[in-house]
């Protein structure tokens, strides 16, 4: 179905090489004096706007339709007035959390009587489990007797506080792992559920880990590339997107007009997008290189948006070394945005032409689920969850390489109906595996299994 060649690194190269002519610079009239100052000075929220009131249900119904949400349903039936209680480490900030706080409100609604709870800990603690978080996805770690003191002393803690009568515990990630120990003493089914990617764990923390692990029923990760050899049942699922999220809902033209403005965005050319902290392993050097290259063919502008520059230094100095990269060329437009953008997020998704999420390393990539929930061509990095939702030429292309990436660009921008049909693709395939209704389907069925209950009871 793809015309294309195969996108041999030499063939990209050679297609950078050839020197054309650039692409013509767009006139200098007024409108676009303005936009040039925008760009300079672009309009960015200073405070967090109130939040949305939760979704229902019902309000699904558009997005998955109807015998997605009987099934829903359905499933739900046999577990109608059953307990679960979730728990992890903190109740804002990263995307356990934002799953959680969608999630326990859906199982309620369908009678599955959930509760979300959060363990507390002092800094020690964090300290601690920021290191074995780091040391599980492979990074030297110095462990310690009292590192292992300290988790344990806070796992004590919270288990001390914290009663478990429900038919279901689900613990998110290692942090609170330890609570297991109560496991011998409740009624219930425990279930671990690990969020991070366990591939090349320090041996140390993972053998100290491992027979906490092995206390609970089951365990469910986000990849099958991320798991360990277990004693016990293992379950995929897959992170997820909430459709109905403020960086995921339908927007407005007008609203992604006035994006655009506060921006300085020319939505008369190409634009191409990526959306990440300003971190190394995302490459947003790479993808302003691989802009210039396709730009000698393609008159087009690079936004590149992302936070983590203001309160990490790492961040700081790459988003120093992204503004040298891309020198003065007035098409490259960088956005240091705070966290409370995720409506900006959304427009900017929205109005690009072509979405590029080059990393080098990644998890499982949720920036590349939310652009293809928007029916964008999409490029990305064949590394992490990536390859899982970027089937390549179908959903997407996969790239290696600056230069393969620079061929992409060229590539899509000037075939604007294969790009079409990938982004048509790929918005099937997040609504087929990555939405959150999938993931409350997931658990569903998982505690039916955990339960042995499959038949609907009557209702009260
Ligand atoms: N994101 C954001 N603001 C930014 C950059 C990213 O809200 O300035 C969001 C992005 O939309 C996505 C998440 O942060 O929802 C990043 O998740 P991903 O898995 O892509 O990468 P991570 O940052 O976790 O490595």
């Amino acid at each position: 179905m793809n015309p294309q060649k195969p996108a041999a690194k030499e063939t990209a190269a050679r297609a950078a090489d050839a020197q054309p002519a650039a692409a013509p610079a767009p006139a200098a009239t007024p409108a676009n004096a303005a936009a040039q100052e925008r760009r300079r000075t672009p309009r960015i929220p200073e405070t967090p706007p109130v939040p949305a009131p939760p979704a229902r249900l019902d309000d699904y119904e558009p997005v998955i339709g109807k015998p997605e949400l009987d099934e829903l349903r359905f499933l739900a039936g046999s577990l109608r007035g059953k307990t679960v209680k979730m728990v992890n480490s903190t109740a804002v900030g990263g995307g356990v959390a934002e799953i959680l706080n969608r999630l326990v409100p859906l199982a309620n609604e369908l009678e599955v009587r959930t509760k979300w709870e959060v363990i507390t800990g002092g800094d020690d603690f964090f300290q601690v489990t920021k290191g074995f978080h780091n040391a599980l996805h492979g990074a030297a770690y110095d462990l310690t007797n009292q590192a292992l003191d300290v988790f344990l002393a806070y796992n004590e803690q919270n288990r001390q506080r914290m009663e478990f009568v429900e038919d279901l515990v689900v613990i998110h990630d290692p942090q609170p792992a330890g609570l297991v120990r109560s496991k011998e003493a409740s009624p219930g089914r425990w279930v671990w559920r690990c969020h991070i990617d366990l591939s090349t764990p320090h041996p140390g923390v993972w053998d100290f880990l491992r027979p906490l692990v092995e206390q609970y029923d089951a365990a469910i990760f986000s990849s099958p590339s991320f798991t360990r050899q277990l004693s016990i049942p293992q379950y995929l699922f897959y992170p997820c997107i909430d459709p109905l999220s403020e960086k995921n809902k339908e927007l407005e033209e007008s609203y992604l007009e006035k994006v655009c403005d506060d921006f300085g965005i020319d939505r008369s050319r190409p634009v191409i997008t990526q959306i990440s902290r300003f971190d190394r392993l995302k490459d947003p050097v790479g993808v302003v290189e691989a802009y210039k290259l396709a730009k000698r063919y393609v008159d087009c502008q690079l936004v590149l948006a992302g936070g983590g520059a203001s309160d990490d230094p790492e961040g700081a100095a790459v988003l120093q070394e992204v503004r040298e990269a891309a020198g003065d060329d007035p098409d490259v437009i960088i956005l240091n945005l705070p966290p409370w953008c995720a409506l900006e997020i959304n427009a900017l998704q929205r109005i690009s032409t072509v979405v590029v999420q080059k990393s080098l390393k990644e998890g499982f990539g949720l920036t590349v689920t939310e652009a293809l929930w928007k029916s964008k061509p999409v490029i990305a990095g064949a590394v992490g969850g990536i390859p899982t939702q970027v089937v390549h030429k179908l959903t997407g292309v996969l790239v290696h390489s600056v230069e393969g990436c620079a061929y992409q660009l060229r590539y899509l921008l000037t075939h604007p109906d294969f790009a079409q049909q990938l982004g048509k693709n790929g918005r099937e395939h997040v609504k087929e595996n990555f939405l959150i209704t999938t993931n409350l389907k997931r658990y569903l069925v998982l505690f039916q299994i955990l339960l042995g209950v499959t038949q609907p009871r009557p209702a009260a």
